[in-house]
């Protein structure tokens, strides 16, 4: 299989996180002009947060939760969420587009969207802290490059990317900002008010609706929001209990209220989203958008 780990020396769509300058990888290892060297992983992917911040246990998703949601998700019960993500990205990336997935976790949303770009001589990278869903995502989006590092520290160089993704990630706004191109598209993944709400009937006394995430950010014009909404028949009490997993609730939900969850052999759960679309401001506004 002809991969990016066969080629030669390549420019990466990273920059290196202690000077900030280029970086070029080979089959083994990113390296840049000022002789810093990240190794690559068996599983392809690079780790490029700077070392004072690999110390902590383990950062980002832990291991749990990244089966949990890798089971859920190759269940294919998000795949329209999925499509819809990728023709909007189909509709709004130009020719040769640089797509950033931030917070790609295990890289379900960010191989198909490499696939769409690809198509468009364009190319892809994820970030996400978590290791253990880096590594599934490098195995799963052989054609994109996947890195450990901090929303809120990208190793991107300003003004590098055309279009971002986050999907259910940590917002980092102002690096966002920085980091797309004037007129660039900012993909927003946010749950809508009623998203998850069989579920949340069973796990609360009183359950609460979502609260709607329409944010404006500094430097980003909001044109558009995709609703989209479906329902999960959910037959297995293993694919219950892992979406339970992977959502915040797993936190915050007492035990009276897991138990009683953990009961449910069958749940059919409705899924609402909305797909917030910003673009950054300045040059090239051209708004063109017609999915609304
Ligand atoms: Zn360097």
């Amino acid at each position: 299989m002809e991969t990016r780990k066969q080629e030669k020396q390549n420019l990466s769509l990273f920059i290196c996180p202690i000077c900030r300058r280029p970086l070029e990888y080979d089959a083994h290892s990113y390296r840049c002009r000022s002789g810093h060297c990240y190794d690559i992983a068996r599983e392809g992917y690079v780790n490029l947060l700077p070392v004072n911040q690999r110390h902590s246990d383990m950062p980002g998703d832990d291991r749990a939760m990244v089966n949990a949601r890798t089971g859920f998700l190759d269940g294919g019960w998000y795949e329209p969420l999925r499509e819809r993500l990728c023709m909007l990205t189909k509709e709004l990336a130009p020719e040769k587009a640089i797509l950033l997935d931030a917070g790609c976790g295990e890289g379900y949303y960010t191989g198909a969207l490499s696939r769409i770009l690809s198509e468009k001589a364009g190319r892809a990278a994820g970030i996400d802290l978590s290791k253990s869903a880096v590594r599934r995502a490098a195995k799963r989006c052989p054609d994109a490059e996947i890195a450990v590092a901090s929303v809120y520290h990208m190793p991107l160089t300003e003004r590098s990317a055309d279009i971002l993704i986050n999907c259910f990630s940590p917002l980092a706004a102002e690096e966002f900002t920085r980091v797309l191109k004037p007129g660039g598209f900012f993909l927003y993944v946010v749950p809508d008010r009623k998203h998850l709400w069989e579920m949340k009937e069973i796990l609360y006394d009183a359950p609460y609706e979502n609260s709607p995430s329409d944010g404006s950010y500094a430097g980003f014009r909001q044109i558009g929001a995709v609703p989209l909404e479906f329902r999960m028949r959910l037959q297995k009490q293993e694919d219950i209990m892992d979406l339970f997993q992977m959502t915040p609730y797993a936190w915050k939900t007492p035990k009276s209220g897991r138990d009683r969850l953990a009961e449910f052999r069958e749940l059919t759960v409705t899924a609402q989203f909305r797909i917030l679309v910003f673009q950054r401001e300045g040059r090239n506004d051209s708004g063109q958008f017609s999915s609304q």
